[in-house]
């Protein structure tokens, strides 16, 4: 057989052999990056996810933690792993606000992904440590104002949720803070419980047990309506802050390319966990509503993120924050 028969004829064997595997998958486990640190919201969301999703496919979905600030890495990891269904990325809000944040990103949210869905919304939340002095809102504000060279905001790093609900409360109050990054708001919230940071803006998935607990003080929601799971908690538009609203979403991508049974097999499994009553319950209970299944598609996330880069691109130009 000449070389170039012997080329072609082990090209087709591996085409066929990826097609076999496609039709199989899943094999083994599959891992979910996660872009931030162990026990914060987003790995909260992942792991009832991955649980849930492990059924349908009938493998274990390892909840992997690549945690950097502002959550870039783990996107870039998946943009380069293997098209092959067994790495995939949850991420939030971030894929659509770091391309503004980012001048040198190393990942291009709208072309280096396969999309599989969305999966919910999460309100956040403005909380500060234990003892911080102020009952409510009003009191809240003031001694912010009045104290604004010596507090301190917990972020995850720019181009994170609690990023964004910062920088959009910092600008609302017209007033700056020292701001303190992290990893993730899993471990701010221990600098938060134990006071070395004063305040920060966080996902109700992270902040609801300590809001109930009585563990933090908490000074309202960033939704436009209350939330259900913490009716008592006013929001921040009905205390004064007209307008102010910040939603998380959660969704799910792989890297590009890979083959459509793996997609669908990805896709219709997150749609079966999302029709599941205890990841519903499970979410409520957290304060996050789970999408409906219809939009837990990769056109449904495709056209999402591109509305939210669209609307928070230049939203993030106009406020001129960079992060290098
Ligand atoms: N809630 C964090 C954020 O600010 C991320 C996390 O730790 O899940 O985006």
């Amino acid at each position: 057989m000449s070389v170039t028969r012997a080329l072609g004829f082990g090209l087709v064997i591996s085409a066929i052999a990826t097609t076999v595997a496609a039709q199989q998958y899943p094999t083994k486990n599959i891992t979910m990056l996660v872009p931030y640190a162990a026990g914060g919201p987003t790995d909260t969301v992942a792991r009832v996810l991955a649980q849930s999703m492990a059924k349908p496919l009938g493998q274990t979905v390892i909840v992997e933690n690549k945690p950097s600030a502002g959550g870039i890495l783990a996107p870039e990891q998946v943009k380069n792993s293997r098209p092959d269904g067994y790495t995939i990325l949850i991420h939030h809000i971030g894929m659509a606000t770091t391309p503004a944040l980012y001048r040198n990103l190393r990942f291009n949210p709208l072309t280096d992904f396969d999309y599989i869905g969305l999966i919910n919304d999460v309100p956040m939340t403005i909380i500060a440590k234990p003892n911080f002095p102020a009952k409510n809102f009003k009191e809240f504000l003031a001694y912010i104002k009045a104290n604004k060279d010596k507090v301190s905001y917990a972020n995850a790093g720019i181009g994170a949720a609690s990023h964004l609900c910062g920088m959009l409360f910092m600008s609302a109050i017209q007033t700056d803070f020292l701001t303190v990054p992290y990893k993730g708001t899993g471990p701010a919230m221990n600098d938060l419980l134990g006071g070395q940071v004063d305040f920060m803006c966080d996902q109700t998935t992270n902040t609801t047990s300590q809001i109930k607990s009585g563990k933090v003080k908490v000074y309202g929601v960033t939704s436009k309506k209350r939330v259900p799971s913490l009716p008592e908690i006013p929001t921040l538009d009905e205390q004064g802050l007209k307008g102010f609203e910040v939603g998380i979403w959660h969704a799910l991508y792989g890297p590009k390319g890979m083959p459509k049974p793996v997609l669908d097999k990805l896709v219709a499994s997150l749609q079966e966990s999302l029709k599941d009553d205890s990841v519903k319950k499970r979410f409520a209970d957290l304060g996050a509503e789970t999408m409906p299944v219809s939009r837990a598609t990769p056109a449904a996330l495709q056209s999402h993120l591109k509305a939210e880069i669209d609307k928070w691109g230049p939203l993030i130009k106009k406020a001129g924050v960079y992060a290098d």
